[in-house]
């Protein structure tokens, strides 16, 4: 595996008035052109003859058995009879025939014959449909969802607030406090809270990478953390002489000190909340599960945070092969990125989140800058 590159990380370049857009990685299968196949397509002299022909050819041949079932078997007098792949040598007449077709309808069918490129996958998305259609016609199930993510009104106006809020302040950790080493934030997008930052630490340990390091911290609020004692001189004393001073030192236990001081003296982001939720009890849960207050709650919301179940993490730089399957062991709900790695593994190299095979898979953005400055328009 390739480690990340020891060389400062590009500067994140921002302004007061640049908005930050993010932009979904979707997978291929949403960003390709449908992949097409040949078929036979038999051209009718009336359309009475299509009753005629489409009961047998239905029965026959239906367009399921195909897997042409996005398709409309009729335009005006074409009638599509099957694939140009499946004859398998056989001549069009030999093949109707082993299907069962009766001589008759194989007579009307192969009067007026020729072969079409069609979509030989349902369209996913309208642009794929809208592309399809200039083939064939085609069915089309929109998945409003999705359609949101690959135009991006998935996003309002607030959103994109929080979002540019949240590049700022990796900037301003990663240039004043890191050096412009790659910095990490995790989210909980249930409040907009801070649970955890980060930054690259690979001068202790080659596999401290920065999205490492924060899943780590990550951990810390819930009572875990792996490399406690590697990582100690980032934070103060997390023991408090109350209880109540106990649990605000654990919910900050994911921030080094340092960040804290920045966040809480800087006016830009006094409004941004910190902290992860409190750990909670185990026989809270137990009680919620047994009033059944808990059946329209997800995960997040009956259990608590577990690693990055349901939260958002924001990294200066796409994660590497290495980082980004961290992040889908730890479960993280999206993972929004500033820059491109060479060794990114969410868009340069591979879309590690199109892996079907994972058991879990995070939405991916990369988020860009609008910067208003650099208006084109003559006014
Ligand atoms: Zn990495």
């Amino acid at each position: 595996m390739e480690q990340e590159t020891t060389e400062p990380a590009k500067r994140i370049k921002l302004s007061a008035t640049s908005e930050c857009y993010a932009n979904a990685i979707l997978t291929d299968e949403y960003m390709q052109e449908l992949p097409r196949a040949v078929v036979y397509l038999s051209e009718l002299e009336n359309k009475r003859q299509i009753s005629c022909v489409m009961q047998e050819l239905s029965k026959m041949l239906p367009m399921e058995k195909m897997g042409l079932q996005h398709l409309k078997r009729v335009r005006q007098q074409d009638i599509i009879l099957c694939k140009v792949n499946d004859l398998s040598g056989q001549s069009i007449r030999e093949y109707l025939a082993t299907v069962g077709l009766s001589e008759n309808t194989i007579l009307i069918l192969c009067k007026n014959l020729r072969e079409q490129e069609v979509p030989s996958t349902a369209p996913l998305l309208r642009w794929q449909y809208e592309n399809a259609q200039k083939y064939w016609p085609c069915k089309f199930h929109p998945d409003k969802y999705i359609e949101s993510l690959h135009s991006g009104s998935i996003f309002n106006e607030k959103d994109r607030t929080f979002h540019t809020k949240i590049t700022e302040i990796l900037f301003e950790i990663s240039s004043k406090l890191e050096e412009n080493k790659p910095c990490g934030i995790c989210i909980d997008p249930r409040n907009n809270a801070i649970v955890a930052a980060a930054s690259s630490r690979i001068t202790i340990s080659p596999v401290m990478h920065c999205p490492m390091v924060l899943v780590d911290y990550v951990a810390r609020t819930q009572g875990g953390g792996a490399w406690q004692k590697e990582l100690t001189q980032e934070f103060g004393n997390l023991d408090g002489n109350s209880d109540k001073e106990m649990e605000e030192n654990s919910i900050l236990s994911g921030i080094p000190t340092s960040y804290l001081e920045l966040l809480r003296n800087d006016k830009r982001f006094t409004d941004v909340q910190i902290g992860a939720e409190p750990i909670r009890c185990k026989t809270t849960v137990e009680e919620m599960v047994q009033n059944q207050q808990s059946s329209n709650m997800d995960n997040l919301a009956k259990y608590g945070p577990y690693l990055c179940t349901g939260y958002d993490l924001y990294l200066s730089q796409e994660p590497c092969l290495m980082c980004a399957m961290a992040l889908v062991h730890s479960r993280a709900r999206r993972v929004y990125f500033l820059n491109r790695s060479s060794n990114g593994a969410l868009v340069t190299r591979l879309k590690l989140h199109s892996v079907k095979e994972l058991n879990h898979h995070y939405e991916v953005f990369e988020c860009k800058k609008h910067d208003c400055s650099n208006n084109t328009n003559c006014s």
